[in-house]
């Protein structure tokens, strides 16, 4: 999608940290981390909320959990343990309209989120 920025991210139009990089799914550094570790894994194919996933996309969002969790072991903080965490829409705090798991670690969580 021309203006949406993670397709930009994607097409190394704007530049980031990308930590991994498929023919389905790519991820990078979140520019504000919120946690030592804090990385957003995001499908090639434009999706813009969870909402919108088709019935076709169900392998491709358990892609993108199976390259966090590949990510998590990368970092060491698969024992510790960590979060993954998809944000839709206005309450959940969505700011970007392009699918996206955040993977967050490296520090305890507390829980529930705010
Ligand atoms: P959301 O609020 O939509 O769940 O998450 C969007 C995330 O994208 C935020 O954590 C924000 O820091 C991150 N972000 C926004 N713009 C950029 C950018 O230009 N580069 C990178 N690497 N991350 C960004
Ligand atoms: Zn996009």
């Amino acid at each position: 999608m021309a203006d949406c920025l993670f397709c930009k991210i994607m097409r190394r139009e704007i530049p980031a940290k990308i930590a991994y990089d498929d023919e389905k799914a790519f991820a990078f550094v979140d520019i504000n981390p919120q946690a030592p570790v804090h990385m957003l894994i995001v499908p090639k194919r434009h999706v813009a909320t969870l909402n919108d996933l088709k019935i076709e996309d169900r392998e491709l969002l358990g892609h993108l959990f199976y390259v966090a969790a590949e990510l998590a072991r990368g970092a060491k903080i698969d024992q510790a343990g960590y979060r993954t965490v998809i944000n839709t829409n206005a309450e959940a705090g969505q700011s970007v309209f392009h699918i996206h798991v955040h993977l967050l670690g490296g520090r305890a969580m507390r829980w529930p989120p705010g």
